[in-house]
């Protein structure tokens, strides 16, 4: 029966790669290959950091204390990203969470991020954009990696209040503010002296993880790690 679903489903849709439009698979092994791997950088600054962590310098008691980013926003991740957003995100999770995972086992941060006290919490949509869509495409993420990386989800303990309007041309200042209150933490009990993997699908400017790492660590967060598919590394102003 099942493979009889898959065929009528490869009948009506039948599959291209989101990257190139090749006939075959959802994303080609040429397009796959294509993917580059990202710089290390603080996630505070942006400026390089060895280990992914930040600066020491840099460190505020609410900032995030470290990213892992799997690699850079450009063609083919771009597609990816993009095609998330829609209907391919069940076929592109799995690979995505996959890219994420091997970068992951080769930076300093792995015992970190593997180690069973850490909690995965994906970046959360507002209500009213997560029912238009019928989904959170971060959320689908993080249970991906939580599978692979046997680490608890914990999506409702972080929720969006607040529905941000595209962040397209504003400079970092006006981002910032736009950010500001976007998110919440109801029950602060449950984040009490945790390490928190933040998960989302790409970095841009770092305003939206920033600020809910803001509110997690008000909140009671011990460690707060940013874990990102994508990370666009030319700077937006
Ligand atoms: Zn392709
Ligand atoms: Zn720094």
């Amino acid at each position: 029966m099942d493979q009889l679903k898959t065929f009528i489903f490869d009948l009506l849709f039948p599959r291209r790669c989101v990257g190139c439009s090749s006939w075959g698979m959802v994303l080609c092994a040429h397009c796959r290959e294509s993917f580059r791997e990202t710089t290390r950088i603080c996630p505070a600054c942006e400026r390089p950091s060895i280990d992914g962590m930040t600066h020491p310098g840099c460190r505020k008691s609410t900032g995030i204390d470290g990213l892992v980013a799997a690699v850079v926003y450009q063609d083919a991740v771009r597609a990816v990203v993009h095609a998330m957003k829609y209907k391919w995100v069940t076929m592109l999770a799995p690979i995505v969470s996959q890219e994420m995972l091997r970068r992951m086992h080769a930076h300093p941060l792995e015992k970190l991020l593997v180690s069973k006290k850490g909690v995965l919490i994906p970046i959360p949509l507002h209500k009213s954009r997560e029912r238009a869509r019928g989904f959170n495409q971060s959320e689908i993420i993080a249970r991906h990696l939580g599978q692979l990386l046997a680490l608890q989800v914990e999506s409702d303990m972080l929720t969006r209040v607040q529905a941000t309007p595209p962040q397209v041309a504003r400079s970092g200042k006006e981002r910032r503010a736009a950010m500001h209150g976007a998110f919440a933490v109801p029950h602060p009990d449950r984040c009490k002296g945790k390490t928190v993997l933040l998960v989302d699908d790409v970095w841009t400017t770092g305003s939206t993880m920033r600020e809910a790492g803001r509110v997690l660590k008000r909140s009671g967060a011990l460690e707060v790690i940013g874990l990102v598919f994508a990370r666009s590394e030319g700077r937006l102003v």
